[in-house]
């Protein structure tokens, strides 16, 4: 006998962030709300896992915009969270970009006249560029109004303004401030936050990222995985479902209308409403032969999707690597925009990051060290899948490939840590394959969808589909990241509560 209902008001296909947080507004505005999710855990990116007792994050290395009075600490006050995380500050300096033959560690730091500040001392002569480069981020972040809690029209300012800021690339950007290589490096050193690409991100896409981190830093202990906990027991208080092993592989029309939802087991759950936080080319998969806009569809199917990666997951031996309560971002050299594959040096560039634990502040338990991989160097073990819930080895020789991946990386990191090797009390690692299988992506694609200056309203998503009764929620949206997903549910929720009031509701929270 089933515990659960089928038919809903709104069913939401997917419990990333964005699909959770699309149930607790909905939820708590009196919507019963029913999140189906393909697999054993919930979360998407928000999920941790164990291996030899230490928790490692998939998609939540840090959050910015936690003190109280910013924008995610709101966020968060709204959705129960924020009373319930638990945090630990990062340093003043919270991000460290480093370079080969390079001693000098640059550094990002917390607020903006301590950022300027520290740059400035490592930068003697270019203190009023790195002023002038703050006041351009800030302006940035002062034209979207629901980064700033405002309920706004983005166009109030006028239509110039707004697409003047969506038109500027990043890197141009930066290229303009100064004409110090090493700065310019500096100050995008940390751009695989976004996977920045040189001749495509916006620079909206670099400020309203690096000025959450810039605000305040923090980290999740223990993992990220407790703001899915937090919010699952939330969206249930209200009366909403969140069903896993739910997989999705149709959207049932009736009479041209979109009615149900159906899995691979053919269950069906009835909704007057649908929100679909997976990518939007696997939503248009689910309509299968239904007929809608060609023209909505080409451009949906025509939208390149950024780059995935390779993750190396060290547990160290007991108390023997220091915790290290900020992160690395390393380049080979100054053009920290190179992408991805444009050499034959790997890993090129890499971010690492020791989780915080509650077990020690001292030590770390673990670390992880992301660096890009294009999904073409997996894409010959793709007819395999592979999944705690359900294990399939993808053979021998894509052991063998991880193997030597990890043995680069590794090598990568003695450079910076000479000792860490006799740390390492077990390795593990994730590709492309193991972001595509748990997270449910085409390609492993780590942001979704790539943003572009050249034409940005091409790759710019609205929350409404061409079916009246679909939309779209989560980082294909708005942004992605954590800040980027929370403001996009409330872009789709928009769609169902008036705007104001939700805001009204987050500021008012306490
Ligand atoms: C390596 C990495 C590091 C990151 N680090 C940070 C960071 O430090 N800070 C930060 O703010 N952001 C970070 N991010 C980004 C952030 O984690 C994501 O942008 C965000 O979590 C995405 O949320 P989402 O709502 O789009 O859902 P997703 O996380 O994409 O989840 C989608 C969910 O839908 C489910 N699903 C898919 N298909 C189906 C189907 N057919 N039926 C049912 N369910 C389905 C999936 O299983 C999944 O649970 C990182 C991302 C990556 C990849």
């Amino acid at each position: 006998m089933k515990r659960y209902k089928t038919k809903y008001d709104v069913v939401i296909i997917g419990s990333g962030l964005g699909g959770l947080q699309c149930a607790y507004i909905l939820g708590e505005a009196g919507y019963s709300v029913c999140v189906l999710e393909k697999n054993k855990q919930t979360g998407g990116n928000l999920q941790t896992f164990v291996r030899d007792k230490s928790i490692f994050d998939t998609g939540v290395h840090y959050l910015g915009g936690l003190d109280e009075g910013q924008n995610l600490y709101q966020y968060f006050k709204y959705f129960g969270l924020m009373d319930k995380l638990k945090l630990r500050k990062m340093n003043s300096t919270f991000d460290y970009i480093t370079f080969d033959n390079d001693e000098t560690e640059y550094k990002h730091s917390q607020t903006y006249p301590q950022f300027i500040e520290s740059l400035s001392e490592q930068f003697p002569k270019e203190r009023k560029n790195i002023e002038k480069y703050c006041e351009g981020i800030l302006n940035v972040c002062k034209t979207f109004p629901l980064y700033n809690l405002e309920d706004k029209d983005p166009l109030a300012d006028g239509e110039e303004n707004f697409f003047k800021y969506l038109s500027i690339g990043a890197k141009n950007y930066i290229d303009s401030i100064t004409t110090n290589e090493r700065l310019r490096s500096v100050l995008a050193g940390s751009n695989s936050l976004y996977a920045g690409i040189g001749n495509k991100t916006p620079l909206y896409s670099h400020a309203l990222t690096i000025n959450s981190y810039i605000e305040s830093s923090y980290r999740c202990v223990d993992g990220g995985s407790q703001i899915c906990r937090i919010l699952t027991k939330a969206i249930r208080g209200f009366g909403g479902e969140i069903l896993k092993y739910k997989d999705v592989k149709k959207l049932v029309f009736e009479n041209g209308t979109l009615t149900k939802a159906e899995t691979a087991e053919g269950e069906q759950f009835e909704a007057k409403y649908f929100i679909s936080n997976i990518h939007p080319h696997l939503t248009l998969d689910l309509l299968k032969e239904q007929k809608i806009r060609k023209a909505y569809v080409r451009r949906i199917r025509s939208l390149e999707n950024s780059t995935a990666c390779f993750n190396l997951h060290l547990v160290f031996k007991k108390d023997t690597f220091p915790y290290l309560n900020h992160n690395y971002y390393h380049h080979i050299d100054n053009d920290v925009w190179r992408y991805v594959g444009y050499t034959d040096v790997w890993p090129d560039a890499y971010m690492i990051s020791t989780p915080a634990s509650s077990r020690s502040e001292k030590y770390a338990d673990c670390m992880s060290m992301m660096v890009y991989m294009r999904y073409d160097e997996v894409e010959k073990w793709s007819q395999t899948f592979n999944t705690v819930a359900q294990e399939e080895s993808r053979g021998e020789d894509y052991e063998a490939f991880k193997l030597e991946k990890a043995e680069k990386c590794i090598r990568a990191l003695e450079k910076k840590f000479p000792n860490i090797r006799s740390c390492i009390q077990s390795i593990h690692t994730s590709t492309p394959l193991s972001f595509r299988d748990y997270i449910g992506t085409s390609d492993g694609s780590m942001y979704g969808i790539i943003k572009d200056f050249n034409d940005p309203l091409r790759s710019f998503i609205s929350p409404k589909t061409k079916v009246p009764n679909l939309f779209l929620t989560g980082q294909n949206l708005n942004m992605h990241g954590i800040l980027g997903v929370t403001i996009g549910s409330i872009m789709t929720c928009a769609e169902f509560i008036n705007r104001s009031d939700i805001l009204k509701k987050i500021k008012q929270a306490q």
